[in-house]
């Protein structure tokens, strides 16, 4: 049994939703018994099954507590369970429903991780790192993105979490907080035990939805466009698995903790694109079934090419992508064949 002395508690916001659960995995795992996890999620886009099997494997270490990020017990929660830092991933993060419903996104991204900072100070918790996105970038000027590219959003979830962005850039500045804020490109992909993966009420992202394709679970994928100025038309993005963005927030904790006064972004992605009809070949090939494809009109806010330079965090943060395509594709992949929660096809 750990002393109180050695017992180190950090608070995962929304750790029941796809990355967040891929992060608690990887945390408990990697680190010795004196860690432990609370997790506080509302489920309005988390699953409950995927914190049920994740306390299968790592029992008492996984404290649970349904609640909001800015509901008012968490400064009590904070203080009890001693939390020496903050790990916030829960968000809305639907790009085409931010567009049409600009309040929600204010009030969830922004005006609750404001709580959240606010139940923090109260408790005198100082260290916090956040879930930005490569959507701060809007359609930038270059096709690798170092983290001092312009940011200029071009959807309202991307301008809520630049938001957020800035509320912690201010409180670094006056000395109440230490931040890493991490920028992510494209996440996709499974834990390889097949215990948890991606589980979206509403599904729009790319590689689950071939997937889905592949598994007969929908009749066709519409390409969204394939008049784009990039070599087959399509968009290409950087797919970045999800345990390698996972481990990403462990160095950061690390680096964070090592540097009081810490405030930093740092982008998440390969450093290498891929095309959506690229996506699509080797999907066929891992899968070894027929994708359809409908070839439809490009989708609002869709910029063509968004790879990141992640050489910022291979230096200072001392992390690297180990997972490539094929990875990502096969765990996915594997998930969707013995998928254990979010069976309906949207
Ligand atoms: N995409 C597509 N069909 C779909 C979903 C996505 O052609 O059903 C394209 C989308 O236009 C983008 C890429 O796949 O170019 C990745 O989209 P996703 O929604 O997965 O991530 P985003 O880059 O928008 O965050």
């Amino acid at each position: 049994m750990a002393t109180q002395s050695e017992q180190v508690t950090i608070l995962v916001t929304g750790g029941a939703g796809y990355i967040g659960s891929h992060f608690v995995n990887r945390y408990l795992q990697k680190k010795p018994f004196t860690h432990r996890i609370l997790v506080i999620d509302n489920l309005s886009e988390g699953n409950p099954e995927a914190i049920e099997n994740l306390k299968v494997l790592y029992g008492e270490r996984l404290i649970f507590q349904r609640c909001g990020i800015g509901d008012a017990g968490v400064t009590t929660l904070l203080s009890d369970y001693g939390v020496s830092a903050v790990v916030h991933f829960a968000a809305s993060a639907l790009v085409a429903q931010s567009q049409v419903e600009p309040m929600l996104y204010l009030r969830n991204n922004v005006g609750e991780s404001l709580k959240l900072l606010d139940s923090m100070q109260a408790a005198g918790v100082k260290n916090f790192v956040f879930s930005s996105t490569a959507a701060v970038y809007g359609t930038p000027n270059t096709d690798l993105i170092l983290e001092d590219e312009r940011k200029s959003p071009v959807n309202v979830y991307g301008r809520t979490k630049l938001m957020v962005e800035g509320m912690l850039d201010l409180l670094n500045e006056r000395g109440a907080l230490s931040y890493v804020t991490l920028r992510y490109f494209n996440a996709a992909g499974a834990d390889p035990s097949g215990l948890i993966g991606e589980g979206h009420h509403e599904e729009t992202h790319l590689i689950p939805i071939i997937l889905q394709v592949a598994n007969g679970r929908r009749k066709a994928l519409k390409i969204y466009g394939n008049d784009y100025d990039t070599p087959d038309g399509t968009c290409i993005r950087d797919y970045i698995h999800v345990n390698d963005l996972a481990d990403a927030h462990i160095a950061a904790l690390e680096y964070m903790c090592q540097r009081p006064g810490t405030g930093e972004a740092f982008n998440l992605g390969t450093g290498h694109g891929d095309s959506v009809q690229a996506v699509v070949s080797l999907s066929c090939q891992v899968t070894g079934r027929e994708i359809p494809v409908d070839l439809c009109g490009r989708r609002e806010g869709d910029p063509p090419v968004l790879v990141a330079s992640s050489d910022k965090a291979q230096q200072l943060l001392g992390w690297k992508p180990h997972y490539g395509l094929e990875d990502i594709l096969k765990t996915a992949w594997q998930w969707e064949q013995n998928r254990k929660f979010c069976l309906q096809a949207t």
